[in-house]
């Protein structure tokens, strides 16, 4: 099947027959390369014509082209184009790579109706997946076909306040999802990966040509965003063993770092989340968050 070209490395497969227009994004972040080896085997399964499109449009993206290139997080230092997808942005400000590619996605992406972004991790992290609201049945049926054990809900809007990330701006249209598959630097689960893009495609009815719908639905733990550390004009330094990996257990009353040579506690049992390494913790920035358990899903 031949797609459409959208816009750079954005193509679209459509199918005669109606159905939703699903999105399937890497790269995002230039140096995650699970996410890129899976839209580009996607693409040439469905450009071969061994898996077929049977309603609707699948688009395969790649979002982050100028940091791909240069095998980076972002195009520069500190750029991070799953920060770019706010009002502000999408509506003009900001002239940068990151904030252009932006404006181009959101054009091509405005009609998906189930958007998954692939992702990878930095730190040590067993793979997760990001929805901002509390999951809805839409996207719980597409959660249960992706193989991990914990995902995490933002409907206080703690992780920035406001929408700003690639799944936020497909959820705010359909279903958006995050999906951090493992570590940044291996691409020995793309395969993996890849199955369980074709599970979610074959189980909502938008493919043929494939058994691989041989996924068991797994239930979840769930967990909510409670609130962030930040980073002060006093800096934020974990205490010793915290903050080496996500997930983290953290007790009531526990010890989790210092602002300068203020202790910080926390409250009540939490996971501490997202916790940023020494150099990728800069002044008025979030260090980690907190999360609370939420419901088994
Ligand atoms: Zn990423």
């Amino acid at each position: 099947m031949k797609p459409e070209l959208l816009a750079d490395e954005v193509e679209k497969f459509s199918a005669d027959a109606p159905g939703p227009t699903i999105a399937i994004v890497g790269g995002v972040h230039g140096n995650e390369r699970t996410g890129i080896a899976v839209v580009r085997k996607l693409r040439r399964k469905f450009e071969s014509g061994e898996l077929e499109l049977a309603a609707g449009a699948l688009i395969l993206a790649l979002g982050n082209l100028l940091a791909m290139k240069r095998q980076t997080r972002g195009s520069m230092p500190g750029a991070n184009l799953n920060a770019c997808f706010s009002k502000a942005v999408l509506t003009g400000a900001g002239d940068g790579y990151e904030e252009r590619r932006a404006r181009e996605l959101a054009r091509v992406f405005e009609t998906v109706q189930l958007g998954i972004d692939l992702h990878a991790t930095n730190s040590l992290s067993e793979p997760f997946a990001v929805v901002q609201r509390l999951p809805t049945a839409a996207d719980l049926r597409v959660l249960r076909l992706l193989d991990f054990e914990r995902g995490i809900s933002d409907p206080s809007w703690i992780f920035a306040g406001e929408a700003v990330t690639l799944d936020e701006f497909f959820a705010a249209r359909g279903s958006g999802i995050c999906y951090e598959t493992g570590c940044a630097d291996a691409t020995s689960k793309a395969d993996a990966v890849v199955a369980e893009m074709i599970a979610v495609m074959a189980d909502g009815g938008w493919i043929r040509g494939t058994s691989a719908h041989r996924f068991t639905p797994r239930r979840k733990e769930w967990y909510l965003l409670r609130e962030s550390i930040m980073v002060t004009a006093r800096g934020f330094e974990f205490a010793p063993g915290v903050g080496e990996y996500n997930f983290q257990r953290i007790r009531a009353k526990q010890l989790i770092g210092h602002h300068g040579d203020e202790p910080l506690r926390v409250k009540d049992d939490a996971l501490l989340v997202f916790p940023k390494p020494a150099h990728l913790r800069f002044v008025g920035q979030q260090a980690g968050y907190l999360a609370e358990p939420y419901a088994r899903i």
